[in-house]
């Protein structure tokens, strides 16, 4: 790249590289065929909130709604587990980490969520040698939309923070916080309108792998 500069790139996980809703429903289909609830699977999506929805909570409202006999502790313990192996990332999506990596970007993921299940989740999605470096709230102590979090990134894909840019599809945590510490950022609309008045991203994408070519085609223009 241009004077030596290593351009930064920052990545949300869950919804933005990976398609998380989709992992769910695919999880909420095996669990409702497992508990004969007829495809009835609308509550379990409105009860897991995006994956906002504390585990804890989760659990103990599907254990009282099913009558189950496990403790919820246990049930957590299992999701844990479970849940992150069938974290998958479309090619697409890795080939375009790949393109922007021989381009000369430093590529980090900046996650929120406990560290052990979101280290399981990048690796089962292949994710780990696909980037250069790895922020996970939990194990940092901070969260996004916390500027610290993000200089952090920066500091561990050694580059600096501006110019960069940040993809995710949380309007607050990835769009807000990034615009806060100066990253140019892309919204991942995955379908929905964006939704808040006061500020928007510099760019919206409906996919993951068309998000990081609009961060390359940005860069191009800008430089
Ligand atoms: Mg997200």
């Amino acid at each position: 790249m241009d004077n030596g500069r290593v351009p930064l790139l920052l990545c949300d996980l869950d919804d933005t590289l990976v398609d998380r809703g989709r992992i769910f429903d695919t999880w909420a289909a095996e669990f409702a065929q497992m508990h004969g609830l007829n495809g009835d699977m609308a509550w379990l999506a409105a009860l897991d909130g995006r994956g906002i929805t504390p585990r804890e909570d989760f659990w103990a409202a599907v254990k009282g709604r099913l009558g189950l006999a496990q403790p919820v502790d246990d049930l957590v313990a299992a999701w844990r587990v479970d849940f992150p192996t069938l974290y998958r990332c479309e090619q697409s999506v890795l080939d375009q980490l790949s393109e922007a990596r021989a381009r000369g970007w430093s590529v980090g993921v900046v996650t929120n969520g406990d560290a052990e299940v979101q280290a399981s989740k990048l690796a089962a999605a292949g994710l780990v040698a696909a980037v250069d470096s790895i922020c996970i709230s939990g194990a940092e102590g901070v969260r996004k939309p916390d500027p610290r979090i993000f200089a952090l990134a920066a500091e561990r894909a050694g580059a600096p923070l501006r110019p960069g840019w940040m993809i995710g599809d949380n309007p607050e945590a990835d769009i807000a916080g990034a615009r806060g510490v100066g990253l140019g950022t892309v919204w991942l609309s995955r379908g929905r309108t964006w939704p808040v008045a006061d500020f928007e991203p510099d760019h919206q994408a409906a996919d993951p792998a068309a998000a990081i070519r609009c961060v390359l085609e940005a860069e191009m223009i800008t430089t």
